[in-house]
């Protein structure tokens, strides 16, 4: 199966129910598809929760695996080289190309995800703003709401929250113009 995904490709959690013409059609994956033949072969360490190695036990070949479960339920899959795989297993170096949850989250979007939380207040969505605010301090409100499909009040009010609750620097509009 992981010889059909590109090179760099983004596969949803979950099962796809749609009818197998139009799988192939538009390579729309579900992880279950393909991660029937991939094992975990390297976990990074924390901070970087989200990333992971895995190899194909069909043919051998190895991917590096960004898991995005808190907005669009999905991973990042990019092919890794021989190298790169054995800096992975033998030296825990890897390459940073899901370092950043942000990017994550950008790829779900660049791909048409736009999850919408039912309880926005009662979500993981004020963690997921607070850790991209420490990431990348001064982001703003307006980069939030396109990153976590939100409108513009509700990320206000979000963003709000997670500056006076966990002190992180966000730029809100009336700082943002002029
Ligand atoms: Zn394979």
């Amino acid at each position: 199966m992981c010889i059909r995904l590109r090179n760099f490709d983004v596969v949803d959690m979950g099962t796809f129910n749609a009818p197998a013409h139009a799988f192939e059609q538009d390579r729309e994956w579900s992880h279950e598809d393909v991660f029937e033949h991939l094992e975990k072969v390297k976990v990074r360490a924390a901070p970087i929760w989200w990333l992971w190695a895995a190899r194909c036990k069909t043919c051998g070949q190895c991917w590096l695996v960004g898991q995005e479960e808190r907005q669009n339920d999905l991973f990042c899959m990019r092919r890794l080289d021989p190298e790169e795989t054995q800096a992975i297993e033998r030296e825990d170096r890897w390459p940073a190309d899901f370092d950043n949850y942000e990017r994550l989250l950008q790829l779900g979007l660049d791909s048409g995800r736009s999850v919408r939380f039912v309880d926005p207040e009662d979500s993981s969505l004020g963690t997921t703003i607070v850790d991209l605010a420490r990431a990348r301090p001064r982001i703003s409100v307006s980069e939030l709401a396109t990153l976590l499909n939100l409108d513009r009040a509700l990320a206000t009010q979000l963003s709000r929250r997670a500056s006076e609750e966990n002190g992180v620097e966000i730029m809100f509009d009336s700082e943002t113009t002029g």
